[in-house]
């Protein structure tokens, strides 16, 4: 059988499945092409980060957060909870269930904008006459036909040349996220973004968690300051981070012993129960047959795309993870919606300069813009300010009082050129310092707007009065 459309979206990840809505919303007939299957072999469209990424992280920081404070904040808030006891399996197929929602919502959304959702891998069969076929293999079979095609391919975890997966003992992000019992030693290779959060989730269960990182700087793409402060309060919290290891030999057996050189050349090794290997993705090109069609895919295996996401093919377009840029579901939604409006005839912009990151550790790290180490490279003058969440009634409130707000802005004309934060809920609070570098507001603006009292985003109006030594509050 085959069907036609003006769009076929390959991937339902955040990137595809948010292009397929936008492209049918625009009016186009769309199709989603998406392979994961759920435990049952059914559908689990919302790809890497739905399934084994954003989301069941979130859920998992989140359950394991509320452990951590039944067993050592409560007390301070004049709450006793006596016999906490961990129901893992429970808090796993709380996960699970938040996933489900998430997958099922997917699938009603797609219904209520009129999207074909099909089930299966898709790839490439022909090109002729500015028509592209696509045959969709397993459950949703059938063979597509498309004047425009999105491919939203997505990426998968990087595995350690020397150790591959087993999801048993040597755990991807995937294996990370259902692990049966808390590991008493649990290793991570890798303190970035992922192995962070994952290594938080499983020390406030009650794992003893070693991070081997082979770069010599903790966290280096994020602002000096903050990272130095994350440093601290991760490494006092219990997470043992050893920087600038060579991983040398890696052995499985009823451990994992890692073999490594530390930042001094000497040699080490050590025994974990489990090891979460973080070490960056993949792009997913394998199986889209791009060689039929003459798609081109750069040395590092991302499909070439210019700055609108076009590829090398005409009415082809790639975004998200398979693509350069930021490896982030809301940079894949926004390049989704920019392509779909794109091939309306509509000129959208993604501003990557804008582009928040977030580290959801505890404290939560985010930032927008450049660093300061990046402004002192480039040579642009700038002034700092920044606020401490000690300070912050809203933070002693809480009994958060953790970290800080730090806004860097123009020397000369006082545009914000850069919004870093370490401390509560700073994952939410990011959104003031984007709108404000959007609409290139200078720290003046942002001083001047009124701020609820108390609220944590007062941190954030105090920074930028700090930018011109008008600090009030401390
Ligand atoms: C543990 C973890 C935590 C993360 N946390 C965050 C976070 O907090 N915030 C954030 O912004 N990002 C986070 N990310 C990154 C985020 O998940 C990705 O950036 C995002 O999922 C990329 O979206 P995408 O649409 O490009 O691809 P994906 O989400 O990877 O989706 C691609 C989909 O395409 C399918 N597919 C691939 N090939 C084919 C084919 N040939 N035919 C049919 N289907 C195919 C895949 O199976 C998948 O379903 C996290 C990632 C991980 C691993």
């Amino acid at each position: 059988m085959s069907q036609a459309f003006d769009v076929v979206v390959i991937g339902a990840g955040p990137g595809g499945y948010v292009a397929a809505i936008r492209a049918a919303q625009l009016g186009f007939s769309t199709a989603c092409v998406d392979d994961w299957s759920n435990a049952a072999g059914g559908p689990a469209p919302g790809g890497t980060c739905t399934n084994v990424g954003c989301i069941p992280s979130k859920a998992l920081l989140q359950s394991s957060e509320h452990f951590e404070h039944a067993g050592h904040s409560f007390a301070e808030h004049g709450i006793k909870v006596e016999g906490i006891s961990l129901d893992l399996e429970r808090m796993v197929l709380r996960k699970d269930k938040v996933v489900k929602q998430n997958n099922d919502g997917i699938l009603f959304l797609f219904k209520k904008n009129k999207v074909t959702f099909l089930h299966g891998r898709a790839s490439f069969a022909s090109a002729s006459a500015g028509q592209y076929t696509i045959d969709v293999a397993g459950p949703g079979g059938q063979t597509l036909t498309a004047r425009h095609v999105i491919i939203a391919t997505g990426s998968t975890a990087r595995a350690l040349p020397l150790a591959a997966f087993d999801e048993t003992r040597v755990l991807s992000n995937d294996g990370a996220l259902r692990i049966a019992g808390v590991p008493k030693r649990l290793g991570v290779i890798g303190a970035g973004v992922i192995g962070l959060e994952m290594g938080s989730v499983w020390r406030r269960l009650g794992a003893e968690v070693t991070m081997l990182e082979a770069l010599p700087t903790f966290l280096a793409a994020v602002d000096e300051q903050i990272a130095k402060e994350a440093f601290k309060l991760l490494t006092r919290q219990g997470l043992k981070i050893s920087l600038g290891v060579v991983i040398k030999k890696v052995d499985v057996g009823d451990e994992v012993t890692v073999h490594y050189t530390d930042s001094s050349g000497a040699d080490q090794s050590a025994s974990f129960d489990r090891l979460i290997v973080s070490i960056g993705r993949m792009p997913n090109t394998e199986g889209l047959k791009a060689e039929t069609v003459g798609l081109a895919i750069d040395e590092r295996g991302f499909i070439t795309v210019d700055g609108e996401c076009r590829t090398n093919l005409a009415n082809v377009f790639a975004i998200g993870d398979v693509v350069r840029g930021p490896m982030l579901a809301h940079k894949a939604e926004e390049e989704g919606v920019a392509v779909a409006e794109r091939i309306a005839g509509q000129h959208p912009h993604v501003d990557f300069n804008t582009v928040p990151w977030v580290i959801y550790t505890s404290p939560e790290i985010a930032w927008v813009g450049q660093s300061e180490q990046a402004l002192k490279a480039s040579g642009r003058p700038y002034r700092a300010g920044s606020f401490p969440f000690m300070a912050n009634g809203r933070a002693r409130a809480l009994g958060d009082t953790a970290g800080f707000v730090k806004i860097l802005a123009d020397a000369a004309t006082d545009e914000i050129l850069g919004v870093h934060m370490i401390g509560p809920m700073v994952s939410e609070l990011i959104s003031e310092g984007v709108v404000a570098m959007e609409f290139r507001a200078s720290s003046e603006d942002l001083a001047r707007i009124c701020h609820a009292h108390p609220s944590l985003s007062e941190a954030t109006k105090e920074a930028a009065l700090g930018v011109d030594g008008r600090t009030l509050n401390f």
